[in-house]
């Protein structure tokens, strides 16, 4: 019969397939998007072997892909910061929020004039001086950065990294590679290649293994774009360091406290608190052993609560603790062994199953100032007063 409600009637299953297939192949490519193969590749400069990765690197990068890589601070995630479609994918992956510029990561000083408007004779002064290193400035931008790059801004903010496989594959991509940290937005910051591995495995295309980053936090960030230099997150390159070449050099207040509406970091990523493991961080302020004392005390409660206790000490302190889990920073007379075993214990931490963390607190002087202010984030800035 060909009447019009047996045509209909016959007619349904087709379409039923047709709509199901539309969404078989949707589900198909979100697999193979979710499914996509990351390369994992060591690399050691003095072995010849090395070219071939550094290569495979760039060319993922010239044609749009994205390729986590070793710096001194932490591990970065780079695209091609001139293409904005590549930006776009390392928000995706990083699941990071659209408002939060990336840091352009050049491997020639000359490089520079292509994506900047302008450089003060502070902002070169401090270039000569720290430059390649863990210093990032923020300048005008050209036009041909793209508004994704900086997150809509008219400035842009770059970074002459010291690593030299970084180095290397920025120079053989020959272009400015936008490269936020390596890690799911909200988590630490990778320091080693298998936190990016446990982050991003499969949403990007290469992760480079040059072993761990040496100073393990992220570069100080610096705004020359106005007439005081403002320090807008602390780093390895101090306060008092630039103070020394270009004398006085402000702080955003906001950096130090919690941010609120009315009191907004100029960064604008330093607004989110979320810096954090799955554990709840706490640090607890005070005397030394007032210090133990009270982490000992709170540990045994949430211990009889059933909550699994970990405890974030120093090589100084570390058998004062009774904790499920006691994990050393290293010794307070070397604060960059602080700083560069952070993230990394954080991380550490999560992995363990750790319910609650309690951990001590640190000089804000000097490279302080940067353990401070990433601690004070991982813990959402709840300090507890030791009596
Ligand atoms: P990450 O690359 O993950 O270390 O984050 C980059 C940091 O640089 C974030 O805190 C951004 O908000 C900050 N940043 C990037 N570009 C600018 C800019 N043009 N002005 C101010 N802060 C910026
Ligand atoms: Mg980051």
């Amino acid at each position: 019969c060909r009447c019009s409600r047996h045509l209909q009637e016959k007619s349904i299953p087709t379409i039923r397939v047709r709509a199901e297939a539309v969404k078989n192949i949707k589900n198909a490519a979100a697999e193979t998007r979710k499914a996509m193969k990351t390369i994992v590749a060591k690399v050691d400069l003095r072995q010849a072997s090395s070219a071939e990765v550094i290569q495979t690197a760039a060319k993922i990068l010239q044609e749009g892909g994205l390729v986590a890589f070793p710096t001194e601070t932490v591990y970065g995630l780079g695209g091609n910061g001139l293409d904005s479609a590549a930006c776009e994918k390392i928000y995706l992956a990083k699941g990071r929020p659209s408002d939060n510029p990336l840091i352009l990561h050049i491997s020639e000083i000359e490089e520079l004039d292509r994506i900047v408007a302008e450089v003060s004779p502070q902002a070169k002064a401090l270039m000569d001086a720290f430059w390649p290193g863990p210093l990032t400035m923020i300048f005008k931008k050209k036009d041909i950065v793209p508004a994704k790059a900086t997150g809509g801004l008219d400035t842009v903010a770059v970074r002459f990294p010291n690593h030299p496989v970084a180095r290397a594959i920025i120079r053989a991509a020959g272009l400015p590679i936008a490269a936020p940290s390596a890690n799911s937005s909200g988590k630490p910051s990778p320091t080693r290649a298998s936190h990016v591995e446990y982050d991003l495995n499969g949403k990007i295309d290469m992760i480079v293994d040059g072993g761990a980053a040496e100073w393990g936090l992220e570069s100080t960030i610096v705004d020359v774009s106005g007439t005081v230099p403002m320090i807008l997150r602390p780093g390895a390159v101090t306060k008092e360091m630039m103070e020394q070449v270009i004398g006085p050099v402000e702080i955003d207040p906001a950096i130090l406290h919690k941010p609120t509406a009315d009191f907004k970091p100029k960064a604008p990523g330093m607004k989110y608190t979320h810096y954090s493991p799955k554990a709840e961080v706490f640090l607890v302020k005070g005397e030394q052993t007032a210090v133990a004392e009270r982490i000992n005390a709170l540990a045994a409660a949430e211990r009889a609560a059933g909550k699994k206790v970990g405890v974030m000490a120093t090589e100084e302190t570390k058998t004062l603790y009774h904790a499920d889990i006691i994990l050393s920073l290293g010794s307070r007379a070397k604060p960059e062994e602080i700083g560069a075993n952070l993230f990394k214990t954080l991380r550490k931490f999560d992995f363990l199953g750790v319910d609650v963390v309690y951990s001590e607190v640190f000089s804000e002087k000097g490279e302080g100032m940067a353990i401070m202010n990433r601690l004070n984030k991982a813990a959402g800035y709840r300090v507890l007063e030791a009596e």
